[in-house]
């Protein structure tokens, strides 16, 4: 069985203020084919068509929090699909003030829109189970930033287990005793023998998880959140010498994302989110690296699979 899709695309990795090769955070993430686009900085739609990434395809709209660099561009897109003939439902995951302020645009503008939205309301209070479907689970968990801002975190469900095909005829087992056995369970044959599930099963591929951290200052009390991520994003505005000015602006160094993804113990980590006052961005990844080594720059346009 080969493994169901599990990529993200980078469409945006500044913080604050867009430059011509670094756009506000935004990024898409292809999770068994459900398309989840997570933040949505300003002139995310141009991104999108930049990366030709799949546009009407995108159901699920995740926002962190308020701050305009990570919803600047929900407006535009949601325009967009529309003019582009949208019909199907769109979800929207978010602070409540996010639909407040969307329905204020559409009413002044006298916009309506051909496709419904269905608002999810995001909290600031521990663990909560957004989307779920046959295949994926999201759940949405609180950093510590200026205003209510959250984490995601987008899981796979466990894949059934694998049935050996030749074992399986040779056992004659019936559509009853192979969903069975998918589960883990032993079965009894027709012929009434007793089959054990680790004689005909082999383990599925791993669950995968994405682990989404947008803005926050160092709090180690995420850890819990995201603990074994294969994948972990976490925002390092600045370098270690600007560590006074992170706390004080509620944001992060590249040595304290570091620092978070050894103790969840994740595969890999991803940086992004870095300060426009910082020209060469290597020197996020050398800083990062004395602490954890698995991780790289979040660039524009580039894809990483999970
Ligand atoms: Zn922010």
């Amino acid at each position: 069985m080969s493994k169901q899709s599990f990529e993200l695309l980078i469409l945006g990795s500044t913080a604050a203020s867009p430059s011509s090769d670094r756009n506000s955070s935004a990024q898409l993430l292809n999770i068994a084919e459900r398309y989840c686009l997570i933040d949505c900085g300003e002139a995310t739609q141009i991104q999108l068509r930049k990366f030709k990434a799949k546009f009407q395809a995108i159901d699920h709209v995740f926002i962190s929090h308020l701050h305009g660099d990570h919803f600047f561009g929900l407006p535009g897109l949601l325009s967009s699909m529309h003019l582009l003939g949208r019909k199907q439902t769109l979800y929207i995951y978010g602070p409540e003030n996010l639909k407040k302020m969307m329905d204020l645009l559409f009413e002044v503008s006298e916009t309506q829109l051909n496709y419904s939205i269905q608002w999810v309301f995001t909290n600031a209070k521990g663990k909560n189970l957004l989307f779920e479907d046959e295949k994926i689970e999201v759940y949405s968990f609180p950093l510590k930033h200026r205003i209510q801002c959250t984490g995601f975190l987008f899981k796979e469900k466990n894949l059934p287990r694998k049935i050996d095909k030749f074992l399986m005829e040779k056992h004659k087992l019936s559509q009853a005793d192979i969903n069975l056995l998918k589960n883990g369970e032993d079965v009894m044959n027709a012929d009434g023998l007793f089959i054990k599930n680790a004689e005909v099963t082999l383990d599925p591929p791993k669950a995968r998880t994405y682990a989404y951290c947008s803005d926050t200052i160092f709090d180690l009390n995420v850890v819990d959140y995201i603990k074994n991520a294969d994948v972990l994003y976490h925002e390092s505005t600045f370098l270690n010498d600007m560590h006074e000015r992170a706390t004080k602006t509620f944001h992060s160094t590249a040595q304290q994302a570091a620092t978070i993804a050894k103790a969840a113990e994740v595969n890999h980590l991803i940086l992004g989110h870095f300060s426009a006052r910082y020209r060469k961005i290597e020197e996020f990844l050398s800083e990062a690296k004395t602490i954890f080594e698995a991780c790289e720059l979040a660039t524009d346009g580039k894809k990483i699979k999970i």
